[in-house]
């Protein structure tokens, strides 16, 4: 079963306590390909300029990632430098260059349009529209964002909360979306806006999930070091739809089991600088994980 995600694929300099790294591959669809492609076959739609190095592109082809809708544009890609706090959980976007991504009109190529599962990435709500607009008809649309878009594209972002499913999206950004700083109360005010569900990622504490008729809570994979936060939330989004693809179980069920790949997933990926860490990474491994977590999480046997 195949995956569609739209968003950014990026060149990224962060600096965490641990270091630093410059242009690194980054990017929302960059993280959530990678991740997503241990479970199903992923689709990447999005933009990158000339300067985008073929070392790059082949991270994408070793993990059998679909590229054609990656398109290369004259001018230079999406560069984004991010600086962490001593506490990881929070960060501040020091630069943000949009260069080609400015004035992306994303085209799906005709292999592209009967996506049963689709992820609108971290990008322009705008683009993440013109992509709603040429699907046909999508099993699971999931949804992510940040606080550039809600308060940048406010409009357009209502507008895609009114056609997906499911909002993957962090507790300040849940806040900032609906006015509420009481994380339930923000969830129960986004669910008002149109998602069927709500994943509220938590950094280090982990995810909650909401829908009109149940609540799921799930710690994070306690790690002794986090290296890199960068991609967590993408990863964590990637190895969720992954596994509801894999499975095509998107009972409450299924769903709590996705949101523990994800979580998964997305604790590798901050083990190390960028993807580093996915791109060592095998489908044992994580499976290995995801029991190491039912054992962490298990109080009732
Ligand atoms: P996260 O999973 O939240 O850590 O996302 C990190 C990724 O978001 C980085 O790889 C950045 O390239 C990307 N990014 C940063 N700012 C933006 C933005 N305004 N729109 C889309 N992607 C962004």
């Amino acid at each position: 079963m195949s995956i569609l995600v739209v968003g950014t694929v990026a060149f990224d300099s962060i600096e965490t306590p641990h270091g630093s790294a410059e242009h690194v591959l980054g990017g929302s669809a960059s993280y959530f390909a990678v991740g997503a492609s241990f479970f199903s076959q992923v689709r990447i739609v999005g933009v990158i300029g000339r300067d985008f190095p073929e070392e790059y592109l082949q991270i994408f082809s070793r993990r059998g990632i679909d590229i054609e809708g990656l398109k290369r544009e004259d001018g230079e890609t999406f560069h984004w430098r991010g600086r962490y706090h001593e506490d990881l959980n929070v960060r501040d976007t020091i630069e943000l260059h949009l260069n080609v991504l400015s004035s992306f009109v994303p085209r799906l190529p005709e292999s592209y349009r009967n996506a049963e599962y689709v992820f609108l990435g971290n990008i322009d709500p705008k683009m993440q529209l013109e992509v709603l607009d040429q699907l046909g008809h999508a099993r699971v649309v999931a949804c992510d964002t940040m606080d550039h878009w809600i308060q940048g594209s406010a409009d357009a972002l209502r507008k895609v909360l009114g056609r997906i499913e499911i909002l993957v999206i962090n507790d300040s950004e849940a806040r900032l979306l609906s006015g509420e700083h009481n994380v339930v109360r923000a969830a129960r005010a986004i669910l008002k806006m149109g998602p069927r569900a709500v994943l509220i990622k938590r950094g280090e504490y982990g995810v909650l999930q909401f829908s009109d008729t149940s609540v799921f809570a799930t710690p994070a994979y306690p790690l002794e070091e986090v290296f890199d936060p960068t991609g967590a939330g993408d990863s964590f989004a990637g190895g969720f739809l992954g596994q509801l693809a894999r499975t095509r179980d998107v009972s409450q069920r299924g769903l709590r089991r996705a949101i523990v790949y994800g979580s998964v997933v997305a604790s590798f990926t901050v083990e190390d600088f960028g993807l580093n860490r996915l791109t060592k990474l095998s489908l044992p491994q994580i499976e290995e994980r995801y029991q190491r977590f039912l054992e962490l999480t298990d109080f009732h046997t």
